[in-house]
């Protein structure tokens, strides 16, 4: 059975991205890892009367716990970085970390988010530029069997509602996983993120009060490196294929 890792930088990320398929992975007996560089306490805190940086990070940790539960992610590593400053962290150091992590759970599949962050938020940008750059390094430590698919992840209709895009073209989409059958999973862990009302409200409008029909039949992705080598990804013609992890 496939591992299944994904890295983002907060919490939240995973369940706007990939919340469906990571909730379809567990139902197949995948097993999912996520990475989460950063617990967000530069965010807002939505209906909780947080002032204190610290207190809001381990309140997003917790819902960040619950959402995980949601989507049955086995295994949930924070990396506690200081949210919003990603780009003045340690690029070596960070990359060393997602590497090391990836050596030693060899996933067969790493997702991330793609290099305009889609919405263009640096964190998002220097995540995706660390764990391209781990999946590389992490090669040179693998068995060549043992080398995992790297996947961007695009969130096309994030743009139905929200005005933001990265400063960078967004990459072309390779495929897309059907998570028809998980769309609830997907709602219920965006709700799980409730300080985060404002996003989740924004691009989800109604999932916060438990109306999941914004939610798509769809998740997106772009083959970006497999089996040692970089993958130029290109424009299908005939649409998006549909695709499995
Ligand atoms: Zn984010």
């Amino acid at each position: 059975m496939k591992k299944v890792m994904v890295v983002f930088p907060h919490p939240d990320d995973e369940s706007f991205a990939c919340g469906g398929t990571l909730a379809k992975c567990k139902a197949k007996g995948q097993e999912t890892r996520l990475l989460c560089i950063t617990s967000g306490c530069k965010g807002r805190s939505g209906p909780f009367a947080i002032e204190c940086r610290e207190k809001l990070a381990r309140h997003r940790e917790q819902e960040l716990a619950k959402a995980a539960e949601v989507l049955g992610i086995k295994r949930l590593d924070l990396l506690r970085y200081a949210d919003g400053s990603l780009q003045h962290a340690d690029l070596h150091e960070l990359t060393a970390k997602i590497r090391d992590a990836i050596v030693e759970w060899k996933p067969n599949v790493v997702i991330t988010f793609p290099p305009d962050g889609v919405t263009g938020h640096p964190d998002h940008i220097v995540t995706c530029k660390a764990t391209t750059l781990a999946v590389a390094q992490a090669e040179e430590q693998l068995a060549c069997g043992e080398y995992p698919d790297l996947y961007y992840v695009s969130i096309p209709h994030y743009y139905d509602h929200c005005p933001d895009r990265g400063p960078e073209p967004a990459v072309p989409i390779t495929g897309k996983v059907d998570i028809t059958d998980y769309r609830t999973q997907k709602g219920e862990a965006l709700r799980a993120h409730q300080s985060q009302v404002y996003s989740v409200n924004r691009a989800y409008p109604g999932v916060i009060d438990g109306d999941f029909s914004v939610i798509g039949c769809y998740e997106y992705y772009t083959l970006v490196r497999s089996a040692g080598q970089r993958i130029e990804p290109v424009r299908g013609t005939n649409g998006i294929p549909v695709m499995e992890l």
